[in-house]
């Protein structure tokens, strides 16, 4: 099939080289020209393991073609996604990337049949809206479908998840449409999900809802662990093993973040007001989440007297290991309230890093490794699981910092080898 892919960012990008990879002429599109010019030389914006290689092998074979220009594409193509940002806005979602991107659509439209398909995270009617905004400044002749498919993926892992996906959903109004859609995702060889087109976009919501609020449960739990002597790696063994629980994505720590959890959250829970509806669960959990991060600032001033003037080191800078993103980033807003508290900050990232200089500047000492952010430290603060935090020399760790206190916010160390090395301890929920 030809396909338009409107937005070549996490989503688009990685979603456009999948498609490509599967035989289809996939154009990937964005504004900006120097990113697409290095696009053509198969140079990707942003990290993502593995998304280089495919993105390199489809933009050689042709399959793949990095554009700015709506009109070099949308009138080829039977499938047009919509890909773009929907940032935090003041009552949920900000849509103006999708509308922005539906009107431009609407004037390259072809004659004969398109199947436009939201991909990014919108709420319930946002479909019938881009329907409107088409409707209004479409040529005569084209005729479409606005379908929704929301993207599942996780950074970090995102072109696994592309290429073997738990399932597609796809919200449609049509049967001729569900074909098309259906017959695009078949080698994906995943279940597909056929739902109305407000089932699919709330599903979207739903799924990252639920998500959040199986670390903000786990996070309450984590924290009676530790009052009550307790370890919380236990009781998610011990309720894991039901199977209506499970064992998988329990991640207590300092609370959920990123692009798409807290924004999304707020979305549904913007939703739910708008409804009419009371005790909302939803604002609860952003409300508690929210409030998270202070409580890991307020322990590591325990145990240090105060945080003011002292110099604390964070090993990790993006919410989840192996991406760049610090959108939505739980540890810069850790760092925000260590800097609040007047402690001076240093911090290493593996891949984050340059990112993170754009948005916190002088205010952090930004280092190389995490050995020189361990240097002279009154506290160290491990905050994402990168593999290369997991294997740290400790023994040297602890020799070159001033203080002693270690905390391991996500729980990768084992208590009893840290006690020993003589730091003073703080995880997630153990003791
Ligand atoms: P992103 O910011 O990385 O990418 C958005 C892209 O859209 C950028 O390349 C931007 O230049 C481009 N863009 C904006 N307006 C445009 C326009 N009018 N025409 C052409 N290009 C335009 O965002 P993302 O992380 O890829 O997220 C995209 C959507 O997918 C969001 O709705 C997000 O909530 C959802 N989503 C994200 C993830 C994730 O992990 N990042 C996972 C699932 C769903």
């Amino acid at each position: 099939m030809k396909i338009s892919m409107i937005g070549a960012g996490y989503v688009g990008l990685t979603s456009g080289a999948v498609f490509a990879s599967l035989g289809n002429t996939v154009w990937v599109v964005r504004r900006d020209s120097e990113k697409i010019e290095k696009l053509k030389k198969g140079i990707i914006p942003i990290y993502e393991p593995g998304l280089s290689e495919i993105v390199k092998r489809n933009v050689k074979s042709g399959r793949l073609i990095p554009t700015t220009q709506y009109c070099e594409c949308v009138p080829f193509s039977d499938v047009v996604f919509i890909a773009v940002g929907t940032p935090e806005g003041r009552d949920g979602a900000d849509l103006s990337q999708v509308y922005a991107a539906a009107e431009e659509i609407a004037r390259n439209l072809k004659k004969g049949f398109t199947v436009i398909v939201d991909k990014s995270t919108v709420p319930p009617g946002t479909a019938e809206e881009v329907t409107e905004i088409i409707n209004k400044h479409k040529r005569a002749g084209a005729r479409f479908e606005v379908a929704s498919s929301p993207e599942f993926l996780r950074q970090g892992n995102a072109v696994e998840d592309t290429t073997k996906p738990d399932r597609v959903v796809i919200g449609v109004s049509s049967s001729k449409a569900a074909n098309i859609l259906v017959k695009l995702h078949k080698d994906l060889k995943c279940p597909v999900v056929i739902t109305k087109v407000r089932s699919a976009e709330i599903i979207k919501l739903a799924a990252n809802a639920y998500l959040s609020l199986r670390i903000g449960f786990i996070d309450q739990i984590s924290d009676l662990c530790e009052k009550m002597g307790a370890d919380v790696q236990d009781i998610i063994q011990g309720i894991g093993l039901d199977r209506r629980i499970g064992t998988h994505y329990w991640w207590p720590g300092m609370g959920y973040g990123g692009y798409c959890f807290p924004k999304d959250v707020k979305a549904l829970a913007a939703l739910y007001k708008a409804s009419g509806q009371k005790n909302n669960l939803f604002s609860k959990l952003d409300e508690l989440n929210e409030k998270r991060v202070e409580r890991f600032a307020l322990r590591i001033s325990e145990k240090i007297g105060t945080l003011k003037g002292k110099q604390i080191g964070v090993l990790g800078l993006s919410s989840r290991p192996d991406t760049d993103d610090i959108r939505g980033s739980v540890p810069l807003n850790f760092i925000r309230i260590l800097l609040r508290f007047g402690a001076k900050v240093k911090a290493y990232d593996p891949m984050a890093q340059e990112n993170a200089k754009v948005i916190m500047g002088s205010d952090v000492e930004f280092l190389n490794n995490p050995y020189d952010v361990a240097k002279n430290a009154d506290a160290l603060c491990v905050v994402t699981e990168w593999k290369e935090f997991k294997k740290l020399d400790l023994k040297n760790i602890k020799k070159l910092m001033k203080g002693k206190v270690l905390l391991d916010s996500k729980d990768i160390y084992t208590p009893e080898k840290i006690k020993k090395l003589g730091f003073t301890y703080l995880s997630t929920g153990r003791t």
